[in-house]
């Protein structure tokens, strides 16, 4: 099977992260989308809501989708979790399957800095979305694929801050994320 990986923080999940997933997956023929929640994120400073409850909102984030599921598999160590490990291991566990990386525009400019970037595009081809107000620039030596879709100005910094003030967030995440991020009352100032 060719299995699309959509890594993130997903600090919560939104719909700009759904239709990366659902476009990834028409436009590469993908036969299903994992999403892995990070645990340690290497690229962030602040402090990131516990991954229980990320790995919770992700789940009902993509309930209604068969072909979506999510790993825990960055949950299973204590150090920084490194798409390059993560995907050794997948492809070590899964030898039959097909891995792609989904990413957008803001992660790939900067791919050239994670961990391994040399071996990582030996390892993996990417698949690609543009996202407003990054450029959409291809690191020399990755292997990148298109996926177009509209540009959405979404973002989990943006939602955050939106709850944080008080106002709506309907309809930028599913309504399941919506009621348990009132519920756990995540995000308040
Ligand atoms: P944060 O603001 O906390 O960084 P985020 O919205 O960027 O959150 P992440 O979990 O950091 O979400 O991103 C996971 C992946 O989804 C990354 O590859 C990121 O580039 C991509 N992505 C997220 N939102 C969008 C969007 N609106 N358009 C295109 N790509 C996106
Ligand atoms: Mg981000």
């Amino acid at each position: 099977m060719k299995i699309g990986l959509m890594g993130g923080t997903f600090d919560p999940p939104h719909i700009g992260h759904l239709l990366i997933a659902e476009q990834a997956q028409e436009q590469l023929e993908l036969d299903a989308v994992w999403f892995l929640p990070a645990n340690v994120p290497p690229h962030k400073q602040r402090t990131v809501t516990d991954a229980t409850k990320r790995l919770r909102l992700v789940e009902e984030a993509i309930a209604l989708n068969p072909s979506f599921s999510v790993s825990a598999i960055e949950f299973e160590r204590e150090e920084p979790s490194y798409t390059y490990d993560t995907i050794r291991t997948l492809k070590h566990r899964y030898p039959e399957h097909e891995f792609l990386f989904l990413i957008g525009a803001d992660s790939l400019v900067s791919l050239d800095t994670w961990y391994q970037a040399e071996q990582l595009y030996e390892e993996v081809v990417f698949g690609a979305v543009a996202r407003p107000g990054s450029r959409y620039l291809i690191p020399r030596g990755a292997r990148v694929k298109a996926v177009d879709m509209p540009l959405l100005e979404i973002s989990s910094t943006d939602i955050r801050q939106r709850v944080a003030r008080g106002q709506s967030i309907r309809y930028l995440v599913p309504e399941a994320v919506r009621q348990r991020i009132e519920e756990w009352d995540l995000y308040a100032p």
